[in-house]
């Protein structure tokens, strides 16, 4: 298989011809259902009618202006998601390693203009992912995506993951906030109790830090609320948002208070593309189905069947699979010690389900939010027979 495009992916050797719903067909002529979603991003499921429409529609009247000029539609998106969530601005992207590079570099700003230039540093999660450029992969802190790109971006400080005392020991006069994802994603799909978001809160007042949330994967209603600090009680100062918020259009958001946005004044930060018409025009679409009345409820419906029909196939296979976790419809299946997780996702797709493999030995189930309670028993029955070729092998 040789192809001009720079090797940085294993691909399967086919590609993906065409998509509908939870569904796509292969260059090998085979249908298959999507569990990564490419990897939570098509959160609608694939060319889902409202976006389709919305994006000729958009293709025919205006596609990009820089943001040299009001975007009408940007005003409408933006204004959506401060109405919905808890913050007063909001800066386009067309990633998430840019909505976290908006938001690292806003945490920063926040305390220069505020008489501390000295404060800088973000405390960060080992298993996090933040992104591949320089500053995101500095702040993801793991050493296979930092090896031979010199020296790592200074300015973050890891700690183990949920360790309370370790973040409390880890703050110091130059520390300006603190960054995690509320559910972990390239790590494993790892929630982070309510309880320790809470008290990651309270660190933050006492100290004067800012609260950043990753939200590039969890958000977006896929733990059921529209972003999954909404579960906690608390609020962050600074979300990241991406992938699901585009529907597949390259699209992400850097959210914040006025309080924390005070040092991104005019100049400061830019994109060229960011929050482009054609862009605003598709997350408007997306927000038009998410927010629907009884649009989340259904997402937490569906993860419940999701996870009980999960639970049961544990149960069946307690060689392969050791813990089933997640929140909503963000899971992971952890496989056994001596089960290797690019196996069980091979075996799944043989059997015609598509995953995504994570950190820490996880498989990871992404489903399209709008999947049927038919095509998540049609998954698990899948990933069921997957596991059983695997046992067989193994035999
Ligand atoms: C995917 C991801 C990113 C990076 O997003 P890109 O669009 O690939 O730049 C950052 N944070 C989290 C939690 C992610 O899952």
């Amino acid at each position: 298989m040789s192809s001009a495009v720079l090797p940085t992916y294993n691909r399967t050797p086919f590609a993906i011809e065409s998509g509908e719903g939870c569904w796509v067909r292969t260059s090998d002529g085979r249908r298959l259902l999507d569990f990564g979603a490419g990897i939570a991003v098509n959160s609608l499921g694939h060319c889902h009618p409202h976006l389709v429409e919305t994006l000729k529609k958009q293709a025919e009247t205006l596609w990009h202006t820089s943001n040299l000029y009001r975007i009408a539609e940007g005003e409408r998106l933006a204004e959506r998601l401060t109405a919905n969530t808890f913050a007063d601005y909001v800066f386009f992207t067309n990633s998430g390693a840019e909505a976290l590079e908006a938001s690292i570099k806003m945490a920063r700003k926040y305390h220069a203009v505020s008489g501390h230039p000295e404060k800088y540093r973000l405390i960060t999660f080992e298993g996090a992912f933040h992104g591949r450029t320089l500053a995101t992969i500095a702040a993801g802190g793991q050493a296979k995506y930092l090896e031979g790109f010199g020296p790592a971006t200074p300015g973050f400080d890891q700690v183990p993951f949920a360790d309370h005392d370790a973040i409390e020991a880890a703050i110091g006069p130059e520390t300006a906030g603190i960054l995690i994802e509320p559910v972990q994603g390239e790590g494993g799909i790892r929630p982070l109790p309510a309880k320790c978001l809470k008290g990651l809160r309270e660190l933050c007042d006492k100290h004067g830090l800012l609260l950043v949330f990753d939200e590039v994967q969890c958000g977006m209603g896929r733990t059921g609320t529209l972003f999954a600090y909404q579960q906690s009680g608390i609020m962050p100062d600074i979300l990241a948002s991406a992938k699901g918020i585009g529907g597949g259009f390259p699209l992400g958001a850097c959210l914040a208070t006025a309080e924390a946005a005070k040092g991104m004044t005019a100049g400061t930060h830019g994109s060229t593309y960011g929050g482009n018409p054609l862009a605003m025009a598709v997350g408007n679409a997306v927000l038009d189905i998410i927010l629907e009345q009884g649009f989340l409820d259904e997402v937490q419906r569906k993860a419940l069947l999701l996870n009980q029909k999960l639970a049961a196939l544990k149960d069946e296979f307690p060689g392969i699979i050791e813990e089933v976790r997640g929140a909503g419809l963000m899971m992971g299946i952890k496989c056994k010690s001596g089960v290797v997780n690019a196996e069980l996702a091979a075996s799944c797709l043989e059997h015609g389900l598509m995953v995504v493999t994570a950190g820490d030995n996880v498989v990871r189930l992404l489903p399209p939010m709008i999947v049927s309670d038919e095509e998540i028993g049609e998954a698990v029955a899948r990933i069921e027979s997957a596991c059983r070729a695997l046992k067989q092998k193994a035999a």
